[in-house]
């Protein structure tokens, strides 16, 4: 294995050098974006600079270039993922549109009255909303799964559950308020064995380790390019080829369709069928370039990287007067979520700020992990590569004043 080299990996994020309140920036909220390679903003502003037209429409060289980049996108993309059938790849805006086009296309399918979806009680906004949308115009049931209070996921109430023969399973793959990677492969393997439909969220795990979807074991899977050190406004849906094959498309307009007439129209096959107008092309082709940049890296070293760095943010933190960190399941990402007893988050999150250390303070999209937790909010330093155990002691120290400050 490599040696970790932050310092080497710091060097290709411009973004790492900027100043925050006159004081080195300390960027702490990867769980919400993550920051851009050199690699990917000098590939979005080269197909500006020489390589933008529209894709799959033109009949000029140009736009040949730029849908044959757009479509090695994808191969690299779900090449990445484990997939050889890139059509079964479809570009969205994120997680967030990722989950709509399931919950409105197969959910509208396959979902009757009195149907039931377990969801978990860890969930994103994102893996809630939607199902409660069309749970309400089809009066479908949704169940939580409920966590321990060490916050893994509580197997027994799971299989509980999935008695009740659950017709949509969506799960989170890693929590994003948390940081807790959940057995995926299990859950989904349960879930299935119950003969549900699984839908697993993947925003928070691609950003920390590769995945292999032959094995994972879910029908559908949803993620962000932005989480991934990629543009924002690109992600993408995978789904299993026969289930996306008998969906009806979500949007209508141009690049679905077959063909147009006042009588009957016909849709295009896979992947066009759900990529309604113009697509994000830059940014389907920056994410490509930041899938490339994680591959050229050894992956296992960045690991081992973000779990010392995990390790040591905790060790140096759990010195401070009132720091306590919200139980998290015996395996998590780098990403530490805590409250510090007799400080409201917003105003440690104010104050680490003005010592020009980005972290985020307050639900982080789980309002009802928040709720199971008694709590409003908390505070989240989420690590990714890039970071240094310096920064994780300089998180410390910045809270540490702050408690003497206030004694
Ligand atoms: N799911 C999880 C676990 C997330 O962390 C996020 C973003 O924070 C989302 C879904 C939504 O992602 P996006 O806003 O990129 O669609």
């Amino acid at each position: 294995m490599t040696p970790a080299d932050p310092k080497r990996w710091r060097r290709d994020f411009p973004l790492l050098s900027v100043r925050a309140h006159g004081q080195p920036l300390v960027y702490l909220d990867n769980a919400a974006t993550t920051q851009k390679p050199r690699t990917v903003i000098d590939t979005v502003s080269r197909f500006y600079k020489t390589g933008n037209a529209n894709v799959h429409r033109g009949s000029h060289a140009l736009s040949a270039q730029a849908t044959a980049a757009f479509e090695q996108a994808r191969s690299t993309v779900a090449h990445w993922l484990g997939i050889e059938d890139s059509a079964t790849l479809i570009w969205t805006r994120g997680t967030t549109e990722a989950i709509n086009l399931v919950a409105h296309s197969w959910g509208a399918q396959h979902l009757r009255k009195g149907d039931l979806i377990l969801l978990m009680q860890s969930a994103h906004h994102a893996n809630i909303v939607p199902w409660q949308m069309l749970a309400a115009s089809r009066e479908v049931r949704i169940e939580a799964i409920p966590l321990q209070a060490d916050g893994d996921i509580d197997h027994e109430a799971y299989h509980r559950l999935l008695e009740q023969r659950p017709v949509l399973v969506a799960l989170g793959q890693v929590s994003n308020a948390l940081g807790t990677i959940y057995p995926i492969t299990d859950l989904c393997r349960e879930a299935k064995a119950a003969g549900a439909t699984v839908l697993v969220d993947g925003a928070q795990a691609l950003p920390h380790f590769d995945i292999d979807l032959n094995t994972l074991g879910c029908d559908f899977y949803a993620f962000s390019g932005h989480k991934v050190f990629g543009p924002t406004g690109i992600g993408a849906l995978w789904g299993r080829r026969e289930l996306l094959e008998s969906m009806p498309p979500w949007q209508g307009g141009g690049e679905m369709i077959e063909h147009v007439s006042f009588d009957a129209t016909t849709y295009a096959g896979l992947p066009f069928k759900f990529e309604a107008g113009t697509p994000n092309i830059a940014g389907a082709i920056g994410l490509s370039a930041a899938i490339h940049y994680l591959n050229a890296q050894d992956r296992v070293a960045m690991d081992a990287h973000e779990q010392s760095l995990l390790d040591h943010a905790l060790d140096c933190c759990s010195q401070i007067p009132g720091f306590r960190p919200i139980p998290s399941g015996a395996r998590r990402v780098s990403l530490v979520s805590f409250e510090l007893e007799g400080h409201h988050q917003q105003d440690v999150a104010h104050w680490l700020d003005q010592q020009g250390i980005a972290v985020r303070a307050g639900h982080h999209c789980a309002m009802p992990l928040m709720q199971s937790l008694g709590l409003p909010g908390t505070l989240r330093a989420s690590f990714a590569f890039y970071n240094t155990h310096q920064e994780a002691e300089h998180l410390a120290l910045a809270l540490e004043q702050l408690v003497q400050s206030q004694k």
